[in-house]
């Protein structure tokens, strides 16, 4: 599917909002990858298909995960619009033909991170959350670091995720964890066995 049909075909499928809040996704993931070498156009297509598994209800999402053998992990199984992202990797593949698996990696872990998160992977992490109309508290300040320095930025994402969820008395995934650990090892130069 051309992206044009792409886009005619999510306007029909998800709600005014979340149209809205895709289009403004795409728009930061365009700015992220110019400012931080990742190609504009693989960018905006992650970002355009990102939240193309958000119209399913939770009995959708776990079937959809059960038929195409996706990992259901406890987390998931309380929360199944958690599998939004790794059923929406596999739609695009399958519904709207994208190959790229770089692209269907950054669709997969939009929701949660993941482990060893590539540059894609947190253009799209952090777009989803800066996004001109998010407003939570500390937004502009990832906003600000985003412009220059995108793994301190993703990681003070995924620190404020975890946070929050926390703070909600809800279960943390794993995969935030991981992604989280991964990138400050990494940042930090831990040397870890
Ligand atoms: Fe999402
Ligand atoms: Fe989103």
């Amino acid at each position: 599917m051309n992206w044009t049909d792409i886009e005619v075909d999510l306007k029909k499928k998800l709600t005014p909002k979340r149209f809205r809040h895709t289009m403004n996704v795409v728009e930061a993931a365009d700015q992220l990858a110019r400012t931080f070498g990742c190609d504009p156009d693989q960018a905006r297509l992650a970002a355009l298909l990102h939240d193309c598994a958000k119209n399913l209800t939770d009995e959708q999402q776990l079937d959809y995960a059960r038929q195409h053998q996706l990992k259901i992990d406890r987390v998931s199984q309380n929360d199944p619009q958690l599998l939004h992202g790794p059923v929406g990797a596999v739609l695009a593949k399958e519904c709207y033909g994208v190959t790229d698996a770089a692209i269907q990696n950054a669709i997969d872990c939009h929701t949660t991170g993941g482990k060893n998160m590539s540059t894609l992977d947190k253009i799209i992490y952090l777009a989803d959350y800066i996004e001109k109309d998010r407003s939570f508290p500390g937004v502009e300040t990832i906003r600000q670091i985003a412009e220059t320095d995108l793994d301190g930025a993703t990681i003070m994402a995924l620190t404020n995720c975890i946070c929050h969820v926390a703070q909600c008395g809800a279960l943390i995934h794993k995969r935030t964890i991981d992604a989280r650990n991964d990138l400050i090892i990494k940042t930090k130069n831990l040397k870890l066995k």
